[in-house]
């Protein structure tokens, strides 16, 4: 247990001890200076005992507090790693001549509070103006104190201070550096099964796929708790590549497979869910993304494999391993299927169809043979088992323009049929228009059954079909390298079909949000407007950020101060490399005209730009430990654009092409540039993320400084080699700008306004809009009017009910959507913001995907 003990205090900052312990031990058996020590050493790492914890840990035995120590501090330490606050002990202090009875403990505390006064409380948890008790440096906001008559310390029992119990400061400040200044609480828990049982089955239930942290997570649990951790699985796992992981895991700690197979089929519906559980057993990547490497798996595993296949329904198996035919051939390279011919016969005849094989000469032929009869999604041809997809049917009813039938066969999956209404409303329009009652009457069934993502995207596409759109720009599979674009030579589509889909998506998803918890009001801002949701929804591995931008959006540059040197942005990037490993990262900026075309960049070739319009601050070919190596690269935005530049794109490059997820630190991000003298100011920093993952190249963000907005693009790359494919460098570069200018330019992509307004419509009784003016727009549900019809409303922009200077006070809960973390939220309220500042009590906060995933049925 001691390894989800150790997750759990890295993870949660809660410190999980043994009930019996802790009721056994004896009290006080410590010197206080021990104990001093510790809380000093908490709180040089940034940490700070919550009153609970501090007086449990005072009745531990010495040997145990000695180890409890070394526990926390090196799992705290390894979780900062090299983002370690620097605390100064705080000199000039206190006000009067220092004598020895003030502890290191207590002048870093003041280090802390000069930093920033607001710390959580560790009595009440609540962020507020704390104090430090004289002499001892507990720290205690005011409401705490004065609500119990205290003559001492609760914790260490020292004397306070008669009438002001609160140490001041002397003038001289020395601030914490390196950190946002904010102290952590390291909470108390007893109960360690519950704790790590509540998280598992929150990130298993996740509707957006896991981030690396959260893999690890479920991982060590599971390999912790064994096979039992079965029993902790939802019914269904919303996510297949959590589901993949999940089970994955789990059949390779149970003992006894066969059981495990059988107590994890449920999640096994069809043959591309085994294939993603394979694929992780032989060390790929659950999303099925090539591509990948596989490596081996045992014979017993082999076999719960191919049973897993044998039991699903023979016609969709067959199917469903045709359209992943090329990953399947190589697991089955690994598999072996034929081994079991007799056994499984399911199994083998889909491999057979997979991998062609001649039937004639194979021993098991004649009995594939007899198993293909009756199959309608296989037959067998020059003795061989041949696929008949079913959608070929499908198809063939659109190419002879039968819409009606085609839209009946698609019933059967209805999301296959939400995914071709485009299609099918063309096809009705060019050759067979009374039909169009029919398909949207098919697309209103399937409704039901779409996932939010796919009705989101419905409606936003359909809404944008009234007229050709300047170019289209397809994705294969998010791999936005190989993304290519064309002219729209659609015929766009008849209003009254766009109403009619567009309203059918809408009312599915708001009658969905209608069945979540109300609210008297919501408060939405129409700048989400510019936050896409693109494919997947959500964030798929990714590394941690300062701010969880969706891929794809739009933000306003940071504000960027008037100072005499310009406005400058600084892009900035920090290293360090593993011991006994050169890691040369490089950092530039690409610029082009508005029109894609080159204009200049700036990298370690290149240092300066112009007349110091850009400047980079000079190569750096390595990042020994202990501190690392630094970039920048200061943008001068309105000399800029007087050379012609119109789009900035930012680059960090691994020179010799080794893996961010090789460095034992790096980060990048986006300031304004602080005072001259000063490189890194935590406080001015917009945008902050970590280098991770197997690429080489990342190209995280661009720069419209004719728009003064940044587009996140959040690219990465796994090696130049990709590059040189698509035209090289420049050309790559300008065409991954441009594709997500073209994409986002259409509109025609769900945005989280839409998300936004829907949850507000079906849960408020009044939605407030915050304007991009400022102003605020009411909208009330008026008497017999319906949640579309002030979905409208919304949309338009054009018919509120008020329009108010400023939002009204209110303690009710609120639902909220909003770019910035700026107004005053009452206990009970949920939602979701794009830059949220610090938690606040009872306010519970949603990410993106989870306010999308509330939309499911
Ligand atoms: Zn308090
Ligand atoms: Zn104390």
């Amino acid at each position: 247990m001691d390894s989800i003990r150790t997750l759990l205090l890295a993870r949660t900052q809660t410190v999980v001890l043994d009930p019996d312990r802790v009721a056994n031990a004896s009290t006080r058996p410590t010197r206080d200076v021990d104990l001093e020590k510790f809380e000093d050493e908490l709180a040089q790492l940034g940490f700070v005992m919550s009153l609970d914890l501090a007086m449990t840990i005072r009745r531990l035995p010495h040997q145990a507090i000695v180890e409890l120590r070394a526990w926390i501090a090196t799992t705290l330490a390894t979780t900062l790693g090299a983002h370690r606050p620097n605390v100064p002990l705080f000199r000039g202090f206190p006000a009067k001549a220092p004598d020895h009875t003030t502890s290191p403990y207590l002048r870093r505390m003041m280090s802390w509070l000069l930093t920033r006064p607001t710390q959580p409380c560790p009595w009440c948890g609540q962020l507020k103006a704390v104090g430090a008790l004289d002499p001892c440096g507990h720290l205690v906001c005011r409401s705490c104190w004065d609500g119990g008559a205290y003559a001492g310390c609760p914790i260490c029992h020292r004397r306070v201070a008669i009438g002001y119990p609160f140490v001041r400061a002397a003038t001289t400040m020395e601030p914490v550096t390196h950190h946002d200044g904010e102290l952590r609480l390291l909470h108390l828990g007893f109960d360690l099964i519950g704790s790590a049982r509540s998280r598992f089955e929150r990130l298993v239930g996740q509707p957006s796929p896991l981030a690396p942290d959260d893999r690890a997570e479920i991982e060590v649990v599971i390999d912790e708790m064994g096979p039992r951790t079965v029993q902790w699985l939802p019914a269904r796992i919303p996510v297949k590549e959590t589901m993949a992981i999940t089970l994955a895991r789990l059949w390779t700690v149970a003992p006894d497979r066969a059981a495990m197979l059988h107590a994890t089929r449920g999640h096994l519906a069809t043959a591309t869910d085994v294939l993603r559980v394979a694929v992780v057993l032989l060390g790929g990547n659950p999303g099925l993304v090539e591509p990948m490497r596989l490596g081996s798996v045992g014979r017993g595993m082999r076999r719960a494999l191919l049973e897993a296949i044998d039991r699903l329904p023979a016609e969709q198996v067959i199917e469903d391993m045709w359209r992943y035919r090329g990953l399947w051939k190589r697991v089955g390279e690994r598999l072996h299927p034929y081994e079991y011919a007799k056994h499984l016969p399911v199994a083998t005849l889909a491999f057979a169809a997979v991998r062609r094989t001649r039937l004639d000469t194979a021993t098991f032929g004649g009995a594939i043979r007899d198993k293909a009869h009756g199959i309608t999604t296989v037959r067998i041809a020059n003795h061989r088992a041949r696929v008949t997809p079913w959608a070929s049917l499908v198809e063939q009813h659109l190419r002879t323009g039968d819409a009606r039938a085609a839209a009946e066969r698609l019933g059967q999956r209805p999301s296959e049929l939400l995914r071709r209404v485009d299609h099918l409303l063309r096809v009705v329009q060019a050759q067979e228009p009374d039909a169009q009652a029919a398909v949207i009457g098919a697309a209103s069934a399937a409704a039901a059954r779409g996932s939010p993502a796919m009705l989101l995207g419905l409606a936003a596409h359909i809404a944008r079909r009234t007229e050709p759109w300047p170019r289209r720009v397809f994705f294969p599979r998010g791999e936005v390298l190989k993304a290519w674009g064309t002219p729209d030579r659609r015929a766009p589509l008849r209003r009254d079909a766009i109403v009619a889909i567009v309203a059918i998506a809408r009312a599915e998803l708001v009658s969905r949000a209608q069945a979540r918890r109300n609210f008297a009001r919501a408060v939405i801002d129409r700048g989400l407007v510019d936050l896409l949701l693109l494919a997947p929804i959500g964030a798929r591995a990714a590394g941690k950020s300062k701010i969880a931008w969706p891929r794809g959006s739009a933000i306003a540059l940071p504000e960027v101060g008037d100072t005499t040197a310009g406005k400058v942005l600084r892009w900035f990037l920090h290293w360090e490399e593993p011991r006994g490993k050169r890691v040369d990262l490089d950092l530039s900026v690409a610029m082009f005209d508005g029109a894609w075309r080159h204009v200049a960049t700036c990298d370690f070739a290149n240092l300066v730009v112009g007349d110091r319009v850009v400047v980079h601050s000079g190569d750096l070919t390595s990042a020994p430990q202990p501190s690392g190596a630094s970039e920048f690269v200061d943008l001068d935005l309105d000399r800029l654009r007087e050379l012609g530049a119109r789009h900035a794109v930012m680059v960090v490059f691994s020179y010799d092409a080794i893996a961010f997820d090789q460095l034992t630190c790096g980060f990048a991000g986006l300031m304004i540039r602080p005072r001259d003298g000063d490189p890194f100011d935590p406080r001015a920093v917009a945008q902050r993320f970590d280098l991770h993952g197997k690429s080489v190249i990342t190209v995280p963000l661009v720069i419209d400084l004719e728009a003064r907005r940044l587009r996140w693009l959040d690219v990465h790359i796994a090696g130049p080699s990709a590059l040189a494919q698509v035209g090289g460098y420049r050309a790559a570069l300008a065409h991954i700008g441009r594709d997500f200018a073209d994409l986002a330019s259409t509109g025609a992509r769900p945005t989280l306004w839409d998300v936004a307004m829907i949850h507000a419509v079906a849960r408020a009784n009044i939605v407030y809009v915050r304007e991009r003016s400022g102003a605020i727009a009411a909208y009330r549900r008026r008497d017999t009017e319906q949640a579309l019809a002030r979905l409208a409303r919304l949309h338009a922009g054009d018919d509120p009910d008020a329009m108010l200077d400023v939002l009204p006070p209110a303690n009710a809960p609120t639902w909220f959507a909003l770019l910035r973390d700026d107004i005053a939220l009452p206990a009970g309220s949920a939602g979701y913001v794009l830059d949220p500042k610090s938690a606040s009590e009872g306010v519970e906060r949603l990410s993106a995907a989870e306010l999308v995933g509330e939309l499911a049925r």
